[in-house]
């Protein structure tokens, strides 16, 4: 395989997995889900080859979260720096030298300043020692993504580039109001975090149809110098005896793929709700439309 930041940039379509999360959930798995890389590592083994399977060339390493902010807060009792090494030798496992392994950098789950407690400097603290470890596991590149705060992601996207020039794809969640919720643009994400280093931006997760989204990714997607990627749910859930379920079909996620894909977004899959049969229906629209 090429290294990946030629793949991002050589590549006219780049097939991305689907969810991790919720479909861990749905076969008995854990939240947070890297936990379930100690303690279910076969559920994350399957649901990654499932994707490579499929035909992902990117795939994520199950270390959402796992930073020492997030992960101190939520399992204290764990050894956050085992799940790290543990989610990318799953990753590398199930990738088998068919896909780019990309470790996963999710938020702190703290809201930064004036708001919340956390400063940039801890932020960005939290996520380099988070990043030491992933880096030591040899990964191909890193997904920084589901961040709801561009400061924040600016602040992983610093921490990364310390130490590596190893691909960035940075993804924040845009609400249907075309803003992340705190309020700032995919072009003013393009603006901050250019200078800083990116391979690939765009969008992951969220409550937003894939028509809104295409339209607000559209202009970027046609005037960037980076291919954007765009990762949406499966729709918008349900809680049904306290789980989220995920409706939209497989045929359904694929015509939004398609939408996107004729915006000029170049990177595509899935996050929540989403799973192989999602991602194998995206991948027809790819390769095959
Ligand atoms: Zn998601």
């Amino acid at each position: 395989m090429k290294p990946l930041k030629d793949f991002l940039k050589e590549e006219r379509l780049i097939l991305h997995c689907g969810g991790t999360g919720p479909e861990l959930i749905k076969r008995g798995g854990v939240v947070p889900g890297a936990l379930s890389c100690l303690l279910y590592p076969d559920l994350v083994r399957d649901i990654q080859r499932e994707y490579v399977e499929v035909g992902a060339t990117l795939i994520q390493a199950c270390t959402f979260g796992m930073n020492p902010i997030y992960a101190k807060m939520h399992i204290p009792d764990y050894d956050w720096e085992e799940i790290n090494r543990r989610g990318v030798a799953l990753a590398k496992e199930s990738a088998g030298g068919k896909a780019y392994v990309l470790a996963n950098i999710g938020p702190t789950g703290l809201m930064l300043e004036p708001f919340g407690p956390l400063t940039p400097a801890d932020a960005e603290e939290s996520f380099a020692a988070q990043i030491r470890i992933l880096l030591e596991c040899g990964v191909d590149g890193f997904s920084i993504q589901t961040f709801y705060s561009l400061e924040e992601l600016a602040a992983a996207v610093r921490a990364v580039r310390r130490y590596s020039d190893l691909p960035v794809i940075a993804s924040v969640v845009l609400n249907p109001n075309g803003a992340t919720l705190m309020g700032e643009t995919l072009e003013q994400a393009y603006e901050t975090l250019m200078p800083l280093g990116i391979e690939s931006l765009g969008h992951n997760c969220g409550d937003i149809s894939a028509e809104r989204l295409a339209e607000l990714m559209a202009p970027l997607a046609a005037s960037a110098e980076i291919p954007l990627i765009a990762c949406p749910n499966a729709g918008v859930p349900r809680v049904v005896e306290g789980k989220a379920v995920y409706d939209m079909t497989p045929e359904e996620f694929a015509s939004g793929i398609a939408i996107l894909k004729s915006c000029g977004i170049r990177i595509l899959g899935g996050c929540c709700g989403t799973d192989r049969h999602h991602i194998a229906a995206a991948a027809k629209v790819l390769f095959q439309d």
